[in-house]
Parts: C-alpha cells; structure tokens; sequence
C-alpha cells in the first residue's frame, strides 16, 4: 500500500518523503503533476496498478491545481475511500472550502512541520482503515442477512407443505381452516369445507406398490389444484389418502358444486385401478359441510361433520358427493 504525494517542486516532493521515510512509511510515490497521478490511478504508470492510502497534494500547481485533482481522482469509486490531504501555503478560507468541497479530508500547511504531518497522515491512515473494516463488515453482515432469508423461506416451506404433493399440510390447513373460520365470522359469509378420500386406495398399494401409490397420489392432489379456480380455494393433504378443501365464501349449492366438480376431474384423469371393486380406474369420495353465519361451531366441528358426510359417501357406495348440514344455533 502506497502513499502517494503530487507536487510540482521536486524540494516539496523530497522533503515529505524524507519525512515520511524517516518514520517507517516506505512505498512512497512522489508525483509532479495531476496528471502523473491520473496516469498512477488509472494503472497506466509503470507501476502497474497500485494500492494506494493516501494522497499527499498541492493546491497551487501550474495547469491541473490540486483542488480540481481531488475532485477528478474522486470520481473514481475504487478511490472514494483513500483519504486525500491538501498541502498548502494558501490558507484562504476559499480555496479549503473548495477542497473540502472536492473530497479532500484535511490539510497541512506550508512550510511543513514534521511531527505535524505524521501525525494527520497517521489519523487518515487510521480512519480509512476504520472505514474499510465498517464496510467489509456491513458486506459481510448483509450477506449473512441473506443466507438467512433464505434459510428462513425454506424452513417455511418446509414446514407448511406436504412433501410428497407440494401441497399444503396438515399443519397449513388447521391454520388455514381456522383463520378462514374467523374471517366467516368476522365478516358474516358462509365457509364451506370439503374432505376427500381415495377409494380402495390400499387395494390399490397392493396391485401397483407404493411408489405407484405415490405418484397416485400426487395425481390427485395436482388435479385437485388445477380444478379449484379461486384464489382463496385452499386444498391440503390432511393426511395418508385423505385431502381437504377450504373454501371462503361459499355456501352450501357452490360447495356441492365444487366438490362434484373435484369427483369428476379425477375420474377424468383416469389413473388405472385394476382391482377396485367398484371402477377400473381411481376414484375419491366427498364430504361437504357448509357454515352459514348464526351457526355455532369451531374448525373441529367442521372437519367431523365433513367427515360424517366422507362417512355417507364411503357407505353409500363411493366416487359420490355427500352433504352434511349443520344445526341452527336455535334448534341445538
Ligand atoms: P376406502 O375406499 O374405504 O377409503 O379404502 P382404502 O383402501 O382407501 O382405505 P384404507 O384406510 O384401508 O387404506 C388407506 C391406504 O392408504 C393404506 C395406506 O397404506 C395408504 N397410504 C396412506 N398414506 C400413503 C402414502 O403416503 N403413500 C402411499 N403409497 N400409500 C399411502
Ligand atoms: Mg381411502
Ligand atoms: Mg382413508
């Protein structure tokens, strides 16, 4: 790392490096002009590219002045953060101004004391450092913040979707179920909620093996997706072959047509099931149960008065909807 020091006579130039030599600070360039130091900045000096932390400079030079060298080497953001202290006879409140104004971060004044320019150049120096560990940090910090963000997305996902559908768990629905369960009563809409379960779905385990059930299963559980048109319709895998649908305001005609809809498009997939009793190919049954405002009742009833309906389903011969009706709050 260099100190670099612009001056236009030699006498200037010497007696600084002396100084700062004599103090233990070797790489030392010493430059006569603005536009030598253009020439070292931008790499084109026989040096090659340099590493410079601090720079020395002149205020009155002929053609290029120091000030409007500051302002010019400032503009190159590797440079912002190397400290530039102007040397000068001059100590007109102006022209400091102007060199403030341009970037420069102290001065020294002409003729030169020594311990007081080793002491400025050891404050800069200090201060740059300073800046660079804050910086290196702040990086390092933000990018910890990210990993971190990203971590946190995948435990989220991790933790909120089955991981053979893609879909949402069991989890996600009781706070999916119960969330919407609020708002019905908040806002005084019905909420509906269909529970669905595969039919002879171990027979089916049995022919294919259970990576086939799988693949089944993920079948339905896209199609179940792709048939719900509304953004709010929330389906979830609630567990093994069994899969519930959440949906926000709607009332007891919509559900049902909802859920023969659902019925249907996994007919119409027509995934082979060889050794069902019923169908030579997969089929589900339905349970659907709508709460209307003014009925009492928690997620827990919801999900068993669905499931009775599931129940009806099931007995009455499968690959069918059933619907459950609630009690009026006055009739219980
Ligand atoms: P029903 O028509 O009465 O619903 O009969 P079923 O055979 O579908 O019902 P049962 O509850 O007897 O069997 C469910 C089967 O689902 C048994 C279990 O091995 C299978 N199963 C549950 N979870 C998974 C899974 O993640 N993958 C696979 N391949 N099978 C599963
Ligand atoms: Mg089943
Ligand atoms: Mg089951």
């Amino acid at each position: 790392m260099a100190i670099v020091i612009v001056d236009d006579t030699i006498f200037s130039l010497k007696v600084i490096e002396a100084f700062l030599m004599s103090a233990g600070y070797l790489d030392v360039i010493t430059l006569k002009s603005a536009r030598e130091l253009y020439q070292l900045v931008d790499g084109y000096s026989e040096r090659g590219i340099v590493k410079i932390d601090l720079i020395l400079m002149d205020i009155v030079m002929p053609e290029v002045d120091g000030i409007e060298a500051c302002r010019n080497v400032k503009k190159r953001e590797w440079l912002v953060d190397v400290p530039v202290i102007m040397v000068t006879a001059t100590t007109e409140k102006d022209d400091l101004q102007m060199a403030f104004a341009a970037g420069a971060m102290d001065f020294i004044k002409k003729p030169l004391d020594k311990m007081e320019l080793l002491a400025r150049v050891r404050s800069a120096l200090r201060l740059k450092h300073e800046t660079y560990r804050r910086k290196a940090r702040e990086t390092e910090l933000l990018e910890v913040t990210h990993q971190l963000q990203a971590a946190n997305e995948m435990l989220q996902n991790l933790s909120y979707l089955d991981g053979l559908t893609g879909i949402a768990n069991r989890r996600h629905f009781d706070q999916g179920l119960l969330q919407e369960s609020r708002r019905a009563k908040r806002e005084g809409s019905p909420l509906s909620l269909i529970m669905l379960d595969i039919d002879y779905f171990k027979a089916f385990n049995d022919t294919y093996g259970h990576l086939q059930g799988d693949d089944c299963l993920k079948t339905v559980a896209s199609t179940l997706k792709q048939t719900l048109k509304r953004p709010g319709d929330f389906p979830a895998r609630y567990g093994g072959e069994e899969f519930a649908v959440v949906l926000p305001n709607t009332n007891d005609v919509g559900a049902a047509i909802i859920a023969e809809e659902l019925r249907a498009s996994i007919e119409r997939a027509g995934i082979p099931h060889i050794n069902s009793p019923s169908e030579d190919h997969v089929t589900v049954s339905l349970g659907v149960v709508t709460r209307f405002p003014g009925q009492a009742d928690t997620p827990d009833d919801l999900i068993l008065a669905a499931d009775r309906a599931l129940y009806s389903s099931k007995h009455e011969g499968r690959n069918r909807v059933s619907v459950e009706r609630l009690p009026k709050i006055d009739e219980t």
